[in-house]
């Protein structure tokens, strides 16, 4: 892995400032097929896309502390969950080429970034999953990844893929047609402008330096559990959307001052301030698991951020039922945006294993230790 950390000093307040300029003026996407790319080439023309790859560059912009990495997924995931789905998919895939990649990888990937490609992680498939062919010294991919968040759209997506062995391998692959995207599926609720869609693989050669890392090495803990604080990240942008939209509203139509809206106001500031504390918690514990490396670390930080994504999911069922109660009617109708971020947080609440997630973080309480100590 690459030391990014010497050189991050500059920007990292001139990033927050100019992202939450940005924020303010995000596309309102929502139509079946439709893809945030304005906002994608703004967020690289500040350095956002490059951000999260580190640098070697005194006038770049790196993205190191959790707190920071945390503050950026949030205001993205304000201004946008699709554009928040995005980012967080192209800040995992960084992620994984700096701790895994050659230093011939990290530099070429983050060549394209600084072009203004968009990175993401295509994990998610159904029975004809992608596998890794190797025929003499030939490799090639046949199958087909789902779910597959801006597919048709992200120029660089890091796949898995079974190994002939049955292990899985992470590939960088060299796309040569976007037509391999299929959308049709893509009828959703919310997130529709997340692009997530299916991306057919097979035929495509693969060069020994599109592998990523060793077998085994994208299930690596703590990484791969820990590392779902990111999407609670951007899920709390768009709960504390979801607030400031109802806050609108409210004071608008004179509803304000109601004492039941307080009430209900109140009890929703808590549930958002309870996910922004899970949040930073969880992303100070993950982090810090990464560089202590120690299995007690792992397993703590392992174990919050099953909790953490528990926590934040009930936080935004919260916010979505009191914010519906308090608006009523009104937030239901389109064209107001509370119709449109319910339906996108709704959507992107549903995470993979939630139920094996409470569990594995419920089964850390018996151990030999005072519940307050569990985490200190
Ligand atoms: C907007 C959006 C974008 C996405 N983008 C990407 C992407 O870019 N790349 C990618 O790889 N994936 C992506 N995904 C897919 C994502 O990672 C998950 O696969 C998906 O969200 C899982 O949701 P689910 O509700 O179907 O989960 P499930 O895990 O199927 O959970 C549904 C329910 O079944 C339960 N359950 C789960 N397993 C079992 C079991 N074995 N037995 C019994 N019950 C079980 C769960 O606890 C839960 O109650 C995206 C998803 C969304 C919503």
């Amino acid at each position: 892995m690459l030391d990014i950390a010497d050189d991050h000093t500059r920007g990292h307040e001139s990033l927050l400032g100019d992202l939450r300029r940005l924020v303010r003026h995000t596309a309102a996407l929502d139509e079946d097929g439709s893809f945030p790319s304005q906002d994608i080439a703004r967020l690289a023309a500040i350095g956002a896309l490059t951000a999260p790859f580190g640098t070697n560059d005194a006038a770049g912009i790196a993205i190191g502390a959790p707190d920071e990495l945390a503050e950026v997924l949030r205001l993205i995931g304000h201004g946008g969950l699709p554009l928040g789905r995005l980012y967080e998919g192209h800040v995992n895939a960084a992620a994984l080429i700096l701790r895994y990649g050659t230093r011939d990888q990290v530099l070429r990937a983050r060549t394209q970034a600084a072009a203004g490609a968009l990175f993401g992680v295509w994990n998610t498939e159904g029975s004809d999953g992608v596998r890794l062919m190797r025929e003499g010294g030939a490799l090639r991919l046949v199958g087909s990844k789902t779910f597959a968040s801006g597919a048709g759209h992200v120029a660089c997506p890091l796949i898995t893929a079974r190994d002939v062995d049955g292990a899985w391998r992470m590939v960088l692959p060299q796309l040569d047609d976007a037509a391999r995207a299929d959308l049709s599926d893509w009828r959703a609720h919310g997130m529709r402008a997340s692009a997530t869609g299916s991306f057919r693989f097979t035929g495509l050669t693969v060069a020994p330096e599109d592998l990523l890392g060793g077998a085994g090495d994208y299930h690596r803990q703590p990484h791969f559990s820990a590392g779902a604080w990111r999407f609670c990240a951007v899920q709390l942008g768009g709960i504390e959307r979801l607030v400031d939209e109802a806050k609108d509203f409210l004071r608008a139509g004179g509803r304000h001052e109601d004492p039941h809206q307080l009430a209900r106001m109140g009890e929703t500031l808590i549930a958002a301030e309870t996910a922004r504390l899970w949040v930073g918690s969880a992303a100070r514990l993950a982090e810090a698991a990464g560089v202590a490396d120690t299995p007690e670390a792992a397993e703590r930080a392992i174990a919050y951020v099953n909790l953490a994504r528990s926590a934040v999911e009930r936080c935004g069922l919260e916010t979505l039922e009191r914010v519906q109660r308090s608006v009523g009617l009104a937030g239901f109708l389109r064209p107001n945006p509370l119709e449109r971020v319910s339906r996108d947080l709704a959507t992107y609440l549903r995470q993979p294993a939630p139920d094996r997630a409470l569990c594995a973080g419920g089964a850390y309480a018996f151990r030999d230790e005072a519940a307050g100590d569990l985490w200190r």
